[in-house]
């Protein structure tokens, strides 16, 4: 079993947000997660990257409260949380945002608000709704169009939106620019960089590999559903992402954008 952890800029005596220990998870026979650990100091980005099938995403949801982990423990603000319900995480304010689009597509703009807060005392929805309005302020001229209506980019301020209205501290944010165009995906970095000054935590899945580290503190890279390679992001050099990532598809796409094959 692999084991290892990061400790970036965790200042000494200072309590990680979020540790992973030792996290296993198995799809009936089939394991996808082999002893992940990674401690997330507070307001820290991390991003977590990995080729297709590497594990990224059921990290993200062990953490979350969807996937029940086989083995290890989930501890947030100290308590350990290991197979709390997604519902109850959210309450405490870990919250996740799906990979794709995290948005009810039948229901208008303020509906998809208006469900996101509807666990906030009755008191504070409009001023959180108001807050999520101001942050993505593209929202408030589509306040009534049909969610499923808006571009993907749109969807994804939505989604962003629908997150952060709660005040989360931790936000898991499961490749949010999946299929998007990349000047989509600027906008969706964008949005993550609102949630980062105002001082919430956000682990970064990603395929967009340079973006991703052009924003986190550190990084972990999955390979095989273990821990391949983990550092600051900054030492993510390129030999490292071609060693770990190869030709994964964020990589290769954004090489040719930024035509430095
Ligand atoms: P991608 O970038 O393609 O989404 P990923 O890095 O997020 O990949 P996961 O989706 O976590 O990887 O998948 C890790 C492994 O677990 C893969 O082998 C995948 O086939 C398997 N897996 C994921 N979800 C399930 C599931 N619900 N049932 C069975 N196997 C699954």
């Amino acid at each position: 079993m692999t084991q290892s952890a990061v400790r970036v800029a965790l200042v000494p005596g200072t309590q990680p947000i979020l540790e992973v220990r030792c996290l296993d998870v198995c799809y009936g026979t089939s394991q996808a997660l082999f002893g992940i650990s990674l401690n997330v100091p507070p307001g820290a980005v991390i991003a977590v990257l990995g080729a297709n099938g590497a594990g990224k995403s059921s990290l993200a949801r062990a953490i979350s409260g969807l996937v029940r982990p086989t083995a290890g423990r989930v501890l947030f603000e100290g308590e350990d949380v290991t197979g709390c319900s997604a519902y109850k995480l959210r309450r405490r304010g870990l919250t996740y945002i799906p990979e794709g689009r995290g948005v009810f597509p039948g229901l208008s703009v303020i509906d998809n608000l208006k469900m996101a807060v509807a666990q906030e005392k009755r008191q504070d929805r409009p001023s959180a709704i108001d807050r999520a309005i101001e942050r993505f302020p593209v929202l408030g001229i589509r306040t009534n169009q049909r969610a499923g209506s808006l571009s993907g980019g749109e969807q994804q301020m939505l989604a962003m939106a629908r997150a952060l209205a709660v005040s989360p501290k931790l936000v898991i944010a499961d490749e949010m620019s999946l299929g998007l165009a990349p000047l989509v995906v600027q906008s969706v970095f964008e949005g993550l960089e609102v949630a980062r000054k105002s001082g919430i935590t956000i682990v970064l899945i990603e395929q967009f590999v340079h973006r991703a580290l052009a924003m986190a503190d550190s990084c972990v890279i999955l390979t095989r559903g273990k821990v391949g390679w983990e550092g600051s992001a900054a030492d993510a050099g390129q030999a490292v992402i071609e060693r770990y990532l190869g030709e994964a598809d964020g990589a290769a796409t954004e090489r040719v954008e930024h035509g430095s094959q």
